[in-house]
């Protein structure tokens, strides 16, 4: 018999290392108390009307779901103020970066991101023998346009562009007008035949005045599409549910590709009330901007330097501030039950990416921090 033959690009895959999960970590340090600051998840749970609505949503579980998505995208066109058929759903917004690459990308194709931009566009480009030309952070590890815009312009193979505004895990972002700036000089590119697609996974938490709205900017550019998730602000990160909002000849490209059943019942119920929990949304962003101005002064008062961040984690220049990788800080916090998530897979290994959690959860990963740094001097 002939032997299995895997493509080259699928053996060098490096697989995506999630977050360690809280029981593991229990049970290999022998722990009672573990905190997990580690995958910038809701730390106040799920939205309270996506749990009742799973609740209601057993009972028919015997049925197939509804493969058009037709509540959700009916409540999300309404909030959003967009057409039905300017949306699609996908299982995460992960789905949609994969459907991106998967629509517009041959094999031997290009995108174009920043390093250290959220891993998964490489991941999927990769998956589908598609290259990933990376351009160089600026030093403020915000994305350098012009540097990518050089990236879109050099190689005539490049179909994608992919933009987290802000970035995880960098939390850093880019402002209205130089994005405008980017979108224009990339629109004049190969009569406008690149597309760039806008990850906003943290818009909800956004406070900064000059991060431009993802949707004014979709509608000034035809070859432009919005990722957003129910990850995030919504507390769904376990059921899967992000969507893109294009323009409905980009989405109708997209929509073929698709599979049916790419979101279960449940999270299509789920997802739908959480749009509508307006007060859940409200204290989930209040918490975070205390959490966040706890880690500010926590970290200025440890003399451990940090990058402004518009989403609901930070990183921290452990390197810096304690001589020390994040793998290491990482590792010696776990023993204490703090699970905090190193960055070097990004190409910051002298960084450590801190998620917020409620006021008790981060005065505990505070007090491991802390044993950290009185350790290591
Ligand atoms: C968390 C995150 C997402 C969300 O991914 P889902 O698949 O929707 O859970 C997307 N983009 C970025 C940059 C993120 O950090």
């Amino acid at each position: 018999m002939a032997p299995l033959i895997v493509p080259e690009y699928i053996r060098a895959l490096t697989p995506y290392v999630p977050g360690k999960p809280i029981e593991e970590t229990q049970r290999e340090y022998k722990l009672k108390r573990v905190v997990k600051l580690a995958s910038n998840e809701n730390p106040l749970g799920p939205s309270p009307r996506a749990l009742k609505a799973l609740r209601t949503g057993v009972s028919q579980l015997h049925r197939y779901p509804d493969g058009s998505a037709f509540h959700l995208k009916k409540a999300l066109s309404r909030v959003l103020k967009v057409d039905t058929n300017q949306l699609i759903v996908g299982n995460g917004s992960n789905e949609i970066i994969d459907f991106l690459v998967r629509t517009y990308c041959l094999p031997g194709d290009a995108i174009v991101t920043s390093q250290a931009a959220f891993i998964a566009y490489t991941l999927c480009a990769q998956i589908h023998g598609v290259r990933t030309i990376a351009t160089p952070l600026a030093a403020d590890l915000r994305f350098d346009l012009d540097a990518m815009l050089s990236g879109v312009q050099s190689d005539p193979r490049v179909k994608v562009v992919f933009v987290a505004n802000p970035n995880n895990p960098t939390g850093t972002y880019m402002k209205t007008d130089e994005l405008r700036a980017f979108l224009r000089s990339v629109q004049a590119v190969r009569d406008g035949s690149v597309l760039v697609a806008l990850d906003y996974a943290y818009w909800e938490y956004v406070t900064a005045k000059d991060l431009p709205d993802p949707l004014m900017l979709m509608r000034e550019f035809p070859n432009v599409i919005v990722m957003r998730t129910f990850s995030k602000v919504y507390g769904l990160a376990g059921l899967r549910v992000g969507y893109g909002v294009a323009s409905a000849d980009v989405i109708a490209s997209i929509e073929k590709i698709r599979q049916p059943f790419n979101l279960n019942s449940l999270a299509l119920a789920a997802a739908e009330a959480a749009l509508g929990d307006k007060a859940f949304v409200s204290r989930s962003r209040k918490v975070n901007k205390q959490a966040k101005a706890f880690w500010e002064k926590s970290l200025k008062g440890l003399g451990i330097p940090f990058w402004p961040s518009q989403g609901n984690f930070l990183l921290a220049d452990v390197g810096k501030g304690l001589g020390m990788t994040g793998a290491e800080v990482t590792q010696a916090c776990l023993r204490q039950g703090v699970i905090f998530r190193p960055v070097g897979n990004y190409g910051l290994p002298q960084a450590l990416r801190i998620s917020f959690g409620t006021p008790g959860e981060n005065l505990f990963a505070l007090k491991a921090l802390k044993a950290v740094r009185g350790g290591s001097r």
